[in-house]
């Protein structure tokens, strides 16, 4: 599995539509400060669901739809795909390659897409549990993270070793199953005080 493209259209810097091809070996973004790089690398980060704006480097959501220059009216929309090529089939679907797009409205209405489908956020945060690749893998590493990383507390430390051993969705399988069972016993004494009412 490897990224094949990155498409951005209103997204920060970006006004126009712009599509970013890779091919095999390392690729770099060069350019003068200030110029969009750490851009590219938000948008990759944003389409896979991140929520916080200060991840984003703003301060709110809105801040990542193109804010307009001196010459040219800001966007009412936000658009990101990224491209995977899957012929290897580490994410658990049928399909070779995979989309994934996210849209942002200035309105506050927003989507996310699965290969052209509207999709939910969970639905692509457990297609990407355990490569690595979700918004908080180890594949995208931002500036100052490294520090963050060493520096952090070690349950945090840990939850980078799960990713990579590929527990992850067991772990959260667990969590959803363990509030399920916390939930049907609520639900059972509750049944038992109204029996007990009854008798
Ligand atoms: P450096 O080398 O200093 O780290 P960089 O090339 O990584 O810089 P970025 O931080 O990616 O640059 O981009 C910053 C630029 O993006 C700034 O010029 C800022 O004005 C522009 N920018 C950020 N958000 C928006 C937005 N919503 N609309 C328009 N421009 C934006």
């Amino acid at each position: 599995m490897y990224l094949k493209s990155i498409e951005v259209h209103g997204f920060k810097s970006f006004a126009n539509k712009i599509v970013f091809d890779f091919h095999n070996g390392i690729t770099g973004i060069v350019g003068p400060n200030g110029s969009g790089k750490s851009n590219v690398a938000d948008a990759v980060r944003w389409v896979l669901g991140e929520q916080s704006a200060k991840q984003l480097r703003g301060a709110s959501m809105q801040d990542i739809i193109f804010a307009g220059t001196e010459n040219r009216k800001p966007l009412s929309y936000a658009y990101v795909a990224i491209t995977l090529d899957n012929s290897d089939h580490k994410l658990a679907v049928d399909f070779a390659e995979v989309t994934v797009a996210r849209r942002v409205y200035r309105s506050g209405e927003s989507e996310y897409l699965l290969n052209g489908n509207p999709c939910r956020l969970k639905d692509v945060n457990e297609l990407f549990y355990d490569t690595g690749i979700g918004k908080e893998g180890y594949s995208i590493i931002g500036q100052g993270q490294i520090e963050k990383i060493l520096n952090g507390k070690p349950e945090e430390r840990r939850e980078l070793f799960d990713e990579a051993a590929g527990i992850v969705k067991f772990k959260r399988r667990k969590a959803a199953a363990q509030k399920k069972l916390a939930d049907e016993r609520e639900n059972l004494v509750r049944v038992n005080d109204i029996l007990s009412e009854l008798e």
